[in-house]
C-alpha cells in the first residue's frame, strides 16, 4: 500500500482533549512508520470565518503549538499550512470542473451543518464545496491513507469517486486514498456533550493546572447522583469516560467504579484522581509549549521548511494534471 499520510486540522482555535485522544495520538504513532504531511488548513477555516478573518493567523500558530507539544516532529513529517502551497487552491480549481453539483449537495455533513450551523451565513459557494477542497488536499500529495474520524468518511467517498472521474477523463493521474479509520475514543466536554471548541466545553491543551482543575471540579456527573451518599452509575457519567480515555491504571479505575456504584467514593474524590492522570498528560505538553513560546523563531522555520517540502511534492502533482488536461505548456 501506498505509505503516505495526509491529514488536517482547522485553525479555528486552541486544541483540547478530544483532539489530542481522538486524533493527534493517532497522527504521533504514523510519524514513526509513514510518510506524513500535516497541514493547518486555512483556506478550509475561512470558508466559515469570512465575515471576521482575524482569527485565523493566531489561530494557525496556537494549532501549531499545540502539535509540536503534543509530539509531531518536523524531523519526522512535513508541519505545513495549507495556504503556504498554492497548488491547494490550484487543483481545487481543476476537481470543481468534474464534480457533479449533487455529489455535494447530497454530502450528509453539508445537509446537516447548513441546517445546524445557524451563527453564520454558510450559504456561500466554498461551504458547498467544502469536499472539493479537502479533495485536494489530500490527492496533490497522491496520499494513499487519510486518517479522519468518521464524521470525514462521506468526504473521503467523494474524495475517491473524484479520482475515478478525474482519471477517466484525463488518464491515471491521481491515486485513490483509502480511509484510515482508528477507533477513537469519544471525549465528553465539561456540560457531557461531546467536547468541541464551538460548545466552550473543552479542556484545551493550553489550560494552566488551575484551569484544568476548575473545569473538573465544576464537570457534570451522573445527574441522578445528587447527595454523596447516593449511589452512582459510571455508565452515565462524563468524568467516567474522561478516565476511560486518560487513566492508565486499571486498578484504581476498577476501585473508581465500584466506589462510585455504592457510594464508596464522592465525585469531588473521583475527580481529583483524574486531575492526576490529565497532568501526567499535560505536563510534558506544557513544557513543549513554554519552550515554543521561548522560541518563536522556531515556529516561522518550521512552517518554512514544511512548505519547501510539501511545495516540491505538490508542484510535481500539479504539472501532472496540467499536462494530462493537456493546456499548452508553460515552455
Ligand atoms: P471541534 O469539534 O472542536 O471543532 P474538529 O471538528 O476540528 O473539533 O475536530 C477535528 C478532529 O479531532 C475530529 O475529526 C476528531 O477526529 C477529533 N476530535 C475532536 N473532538 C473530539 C472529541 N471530543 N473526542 C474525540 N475526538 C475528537
Amino acid at each position: 500500500m501506498n505509505q503516505r499520510v495526509f491529514s488536517g486540522m482547522r485553525p479555528t482555535g486552541q486544541l483540547h482533549l478530544g483532539h489530542l485522544a481522538g486524533a493527534l495520538t493517532n497522527w504521533l504513532k504514523l510519524q514513526d512508520g509513514y510518510e506524513c504531511f500535516y497541514s493547518i488548513v486555512d483556506w478550509h477555516a475561512l470558508m466559515s470565518d469570512y465575515a471576521d478573518s482575524s482569527r485565523i493567523e493566531s489561530n494557525c500558530r496556537e494549532v501549531l503549538i499545540d502539535w509540536l507539544s503534543s509530539g509531531l516532529d518536523p524531523e519526522k513529517c512535513v508541519i505545513f499550512v495549507q495556504s503556504h502551497v498554492p497548488q491547494h487552491a490550484e487543483l481545487h480549481l481543476a476537481l470543481s470542473m468534474v464534480t457533479p453539483l449533487g455529489w455535494l449537495q447530497r454530502c450528509p455533513t453539508y445537509k446537516e451543518q447548513i441546517i445546524n450551523i445557524q451563527n453564520k451565513d454558510l450559504s456561500n459557494y466554498a461551504f458547498l464545496g467544502y469536499p472539493v477542497l479537502m479533495a485536494a488536499d489530500i490527492l496533490l500529495y497522491k496520499a494513499g491513507i487519510v486518517p479522519v474520524g468518521e464524521d470525514q468518511s462521506a468526504h473521503l467517498e467523494i474524495a475517491r469517486e473524484m479520482v475515478r472521474r478525474f482519471n477517466g477523463f484525463f488518464g491515471e493521474v491521481l491515486v485513490e486514498p483509502q480511509i484510515m479509520l482508528t477507533p477513537t475514543p469519544k471525549v465528553p466536554g465539561t456540560d457531557g456533550k461531546k467536547m468541541s471548541k464551538s460548545y466552550g466545553n473543552s479542556i484545551n491543551l493550553a489550560d494552566s493546572p488551575e484551569d484544568v482543575w476548575n473545569k473538573l471540579r465544576t464537570m457534570v456527573t451522573d445527574p441522578a447522583r445528587e447527595k454523596r451518599t447516593d449511589p452512582g452509575d459510571p455508565d452515565k457519567c462524563p468524568v467516567w469516560d474522561i478516565h476511560k480515555v486518560f487513566n492508565n491504571s486499571e486498578s484504581e479505575k476498577a476501585e473508581i467504579a465500584e466506589g462510585c456504584k455504592t457510594a464508596g467514593i464522592g465525585c469531588v474524590d473521583c475527580k481529583k484522581k483524574l486531575k492526576v492522570h490529565v497532568e501526567r498528560v499535560m505536563n510534558p505538553i506544557r513544557e513543549k509549549r513554554a519552550y515554543y513560546e521561548k522560541n518563536p523563531d522556531l515556529l516561522g522555520d518550521i512552517l518554512r521548511e514544511g512548505a519547501v517540502k510539501a511545495g516540491a511534492v505538490a508542484r510535481k502533482t500539479m504539472e501532472e494534471v496540467v499536462n494530462s488536461i493537456g493546456f499548452v505548456r508553460r515552455g
